[in-house]
């Protein structure tokens, strides 16, 4: 299980989107904290909630077509290191 560094929903290690706020788990481990520090600069919500219309949108990309491909990849490479392992392929 991996922790979600926006909202802190324990997600499965092969999950693109946090399974809550939907926030992708690759980009959020690179860069949340980068994120959360030009929020907080202006003032805003560090973690404000997802819209609903992107919420959905998100979850409907779970249940698609890519959806083997892609948690087959992310078991495979980890989606820590798959933006870049990927690339090279
Ligand atoms: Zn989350």
């Amino acid at each position: 299980m991996t922790e979600c560094p926006q909202c802190g929903t324990n997600n499965e290690d092969d999950v693109k989107n946090c399974s809550k706020c939907r926030i992708n788990m690759y980009w959020a481990f690179q860069h949340f904290d980068e994120l959360a520090a030009i929020r907080k600069a202006n003032e805003l919500t560090i973690a404000p909630a997802s819209p609903t219309f992107l919420v959905e949108t998100s979850q409907k990309v779970d249940k698609g077509p890519t959806a083997g491909w892609l948690h087959n990849t992310i078991k495979k490479f980890g989606f820590k290191d798959a933006g870049k392992k990927v690339s090279t392929i």
